[in-house]
């Protein structure tokens, strides 16, 4: 599996980088974006460490935004997971708030007064700055939803289960509860038992990115 991850990482990070600041005008409005995170590397190069996309038609732009810098965990499973990690490496018990969903509105009535507000904010905060200062993402056009979750699954099964693909010691995802995380290497949960992508299958998508 290693050869087949090796390409799909050099195929992605010869496409344009993005990070904070980026111009959103570069971000195709149908696709599956790949995301680095300073100090992960794999294959000779940045290693990739989530790999996502969006179900609502033209949404890829606002789905990597509200994921990044969107202060609402509650938007984004994403920022979730690394309010989580950076709430268990700093021991800190507003973790048990932190779970709570608050999207709904019978939850938000029973839940909200118990949760501190500022408290909150700080590690939103604290999200959207890790977020801002580690990583960077690569984006690829896919135009048909089907393809696009079809694609994603086996892209993260191309990584997920390759023999060279590691997580740094220091990586943030370790202090995960989940073990698809932690030891995976990538912030994804679902997709991880898809068939990897061929080398032939890995050459046509190649392709198709140069030529679109
Ligand atoms: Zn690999």
């Amino acid at each position: 599996m290693s050869k087949e991850c090796a390409l799909l990482h050099q195929m992605v990070r010869d496409l344009p980088r993005m990070k904070v600041g980026y111009n959103p005008a570069f971000v195709p409005a149908n696709g599956i974006y790949f995301l680095f995170e300073n100090g992960e590397t794999a294959h000779g190069g940045d290693r990739i460490v989530r790999i996502g996309t969006h179900t609502g038609h033209g949404n890829l732009p606002k789905r990597i935004f509200e994921h990044l810098y969107t202060p609402n965990k509650d938007r984004s499973i994403f920022r979730k997971h690394i309010g989580r990690c950076l709430l268990r490496r700093d021991d800190n018990p507003f973790i048990k708030f932190w779970e709570i969903d608050l999207t709904k509105k019978a939850d938000r009535e029973r839940f909200a007064h118990q949760i501190d507000a500022s408290e909150q904010n700080l590690v939103e905060k604290a999200v959207t700055d890790y977020m801002a200062n580690a990583f960077s993402f690569s984006v690829i056009s896919v135009e048909e939803k089907s393809d696009r979750l079809n694609l994603e699954g086996r892209l993260i099964s191309t990584i997920c289960q390759c023999d060279e693909c590691h997580a740094s010691p220091e990586w943030l995802g370790k202090w995960h509860a989940d073990t698809h995380i932690s030891f995976s290497g990538l912030w994804n949960i679902q997709g991880q038992k898809e068939k990897p992508l061929t080398l032939h299958e890995l050459g046509g998508l190649s392709e198709q990115i140069k030529g679109g």
